[in-house]
């Protein structure tokens, strides 16, 4: 049965299917990474439209699949992702790759990783109004570009970005909403899990609700 199986897959090899598959997904990537490469580099450049590129180290763009089902949306960079200039790699960030790898069982590589403004506050406070807004349409574009399935907007900010309100994420977080007709759904952010990690139950409801679309999706 195994002889039977190992020849199965050396005809599927020799028909050439594994490559029509990689054919199909190859050129998408490479177009989207193209038109990545283009946004950061082209438009975004060394950015001074708004007054946190005086504080900032560096931009931190955003990283990931460029074909990803999943786009996190955070709020704007912290120390560590200012001095690395990639997001959530600091504390919050060990939380939110542990999610993804531990809890949703698939590799952070596999997912896209944004943030509402790409330079750090200072002391970490929340972006402005006038900072949202010179860094909107970079984010709109990066998810225009991806086009994934679902975006998991994390926080508070996230969350009354994507959804034009200020109701509090308590009460927006475990409630689809969407964002140029793409399923948002909101959740804590990762660094409240770091203060009250009982939050964690109600950011894996709302995580089992985005895999069970998916998996509705296929
Ligand atoms: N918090 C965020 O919202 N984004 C990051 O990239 C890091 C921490």
């Amino acid at each position: 049965m195994i002889e039977q199986a190992g020849l199965t897959l050396e005809l599927v090899r020799d028909l050439g299917i594994k490559e029509l598959e990689r054919d199909k997904v190859e050129p998408v990537r490479a177009q989207k990474l193209a038109q990545l490469r283009r946004l950061k580099e082209n438009e975004i450049g060394d950015c001074v439209r708004c007054k946190l590129s005086k504080s900032r180290t560096l931009i931190v763009f955003g990283e990931g699949n460029p074909n990803a089902k999943i786009f996190f949306v955070g709020e704007g960079p912290g120390e560590k992702e200012d001095e690395s200039g990639r997001p959530f790699v600091g504390p919050a960030g060990r939380i939110l790759t542990d999610i993804i790898e531990k809890g949703m069982r698939i590799p952070r590589s596999s997912v896209y990783i944004g943030n509402i403004v790409k330079c750090r506050p200072p002391k970490n406070r929340d972006p402005e109004p006038e900072e949202i807004e010179s860094c909107r349409g970079f984010l709109e574009k990066q998810i225009k570009i991806v086009r994934p399935k679902v975006i998991i907007a994390l926080g508070k900010v996230a969350a009354q970005f994507l959804f034009k309100t200020q109701e509090p994420i308590s009460r927006l977080r475990g409630t689809w909403g969407d964002f140029l007709g793409i399923p948002v759904m909101p959740t804590y952010h990762p660094a409240y899990l770091l203060h009250n990690p009982g939050g964690k139950r109600e950011v894996w409801s709302d995580i089992k609700k985005v895999l069970n679309y998916l998996k509705e999706e296929k």
